[in-house]
């Protein structure tokens, strides 16, 4: 039995401490937030559980199926459905009572054709337009892409609490400064020794303790990672401006506008609960693109604004990512979607997560 350290208590950080537990090790997991889940996570406001933006599971990924797995009551989900996502200035992917019609988009979708505003849609639908994924883009088409009745939040509880029932102590407030042969630095001049560490705190914190511990590794690997950035706005609302619509797509400003509560009704029928992203452009002037295509598309939501949370630069995915063992010699398996993976976005952080507790046998 070995001493493990995971650093975050995002998705990545999270699903590592399930597997290195589950492997007989003894896991601590620091967490420097008050909370767990990272961008995973969502904020309470007005009855409504608002997140740093759209959040959609793919039920067939790796995320979803070990919150089934832990779960002694299957989590409620609904999904996204073709008919009910529209293309703005185009129409629903696959109209009710047009069957020619969602013949054509099946097929220029099918052969991905450049340009076309269905496949276009779709592909920035399924990746927010990180790159394009096969099974995102299968599993988008198969109607497996779903919200959950607890919200993402629910899901991420589910991880904690799985940890909680084996013992894993998650200690939050907890910010991890350095990392040095062994041993773990904290903020408050704590120190914690261990015999390995998974780094599961996002790039950019990940960057700044790797680079201390050896340069040039850092630097041959990380020199082509780039992040990608989003704004995104979350709002409750007491009308319904997408008058039942699941998702709206403006392919053209990489925008797209979904409604959780016409998707899943378990979070309540009155009003709705919009979330809406952005990605590409310059970073002063997307929140204002998003809040006019908003206005656009949506017109006078403002007037039945209940709640309200905007992210005006959050990073949604990576290109270019990092092998997970680059620092093994350092005995530190680095997890997240940042890290090398054939999934995307939470199921790359559940992946990698798994991949990197895993790998512990052959570093210890
Ligand atoms: C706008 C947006 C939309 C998204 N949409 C989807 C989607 O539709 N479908 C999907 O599957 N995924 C989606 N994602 C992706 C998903 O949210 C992330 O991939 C996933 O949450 C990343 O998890 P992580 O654990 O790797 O990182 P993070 O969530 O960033 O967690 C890292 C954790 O480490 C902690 N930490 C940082 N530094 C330190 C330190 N020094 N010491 C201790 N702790 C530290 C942080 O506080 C944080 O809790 C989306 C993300 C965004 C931003």
């Amino acid at each position: 039995m070995a001493r493990v350290v995971v650093i975050g208590a995002g998705i990545a950080g999270l699903v590592a401490a399930i597997h290195a537990v589950s492997d007989g090790h003894h896991v601590v997991v620091l967490e420097r937030k008050s909370k767990i889940g990272g961008r995973g996570t969502s904020q309470n406001s007005d009855g409504f559980s608002l997140h740093f933006g759209p959040h959609l599971i793919d039920k067939s990924g790796p995320f979803y199926k070990l919150c089934k797995q832990l779960s002694r009551v299957k989590p409620s989900i609904k999904s996204v459905r073709l008919d009910k996502i529209e293309v703005v200035g185009f129409g629903p992917i696959r109209p009710v009572g047009n069957v020619k019609q969602a013949a054509l988009n099946k097929q220029s979708i099918r052969a991905k054709t450049p340009g076309n505003p269905y496949f276009e849609s779709v592909k920035f639908l399924s990746t927010w337009g990180i790159e394009e994924n096969e099974q995102r883009l299968k599993s988008l088409l198969k109607s497996k892409f779903s919200v959950s009745n607890e919200g993402w939040i629910g899901l991420i509880g589910r991880l904690g609490a799985a940890l909680d029932e084996v013992g894993v102590l998650v200690e939050t407030g907890c910010e991890v400064v350095s990392v040095n042969g062994g041993k773990v630095a904290l903020k408050d001049g704590r120190e914690v020794e261990c015999d390995a560490i998974i780094l599961a705190c996002g790039a950019g914190a990940a960057k700044r303790i790797l680079e201390k511990v050896d340069e040039e590794i850092y630097s041959s690997n990380f020199a082509n990672l780039s992040p990608k950035f989003a704004a995104s706005i979350e709002a409750g609302l007491s009308s319904k401006p997408m008058a039942g619509k699941h998702c709206l797509i403006d392919y053209e400003n990489n925008a797209a506008i979904i409604d959780y509560m016409a998707i899943q009704p378990k979070l309540g029928t009155t009003g709705s609960h919009i979330s809406a992203i952005i990605t590409g452009g310059t970073e002063n002037s997307r929140i204002e693109r998003l809040e006019s295509i908003l206005d656009t598309h949506l017109s006078g939501w403002k007037s039945h604004l209940i709640a309200d949370l905007k992210q005006k630069k959050i990073v949604v995915g990576y290109s270019n990512c990092v092998d997970y063992d680059i620092f093994s010699n350092q005995r530190i398996l680095l997890a997240g979607p940042w890290v090398k993976s054939e999934y995307l976005l939470s199921d790359a952080a559940a992946d990698t997560g798994k991949r990197a507790a895993k790998g512990l046998k052959s570093i210890l």
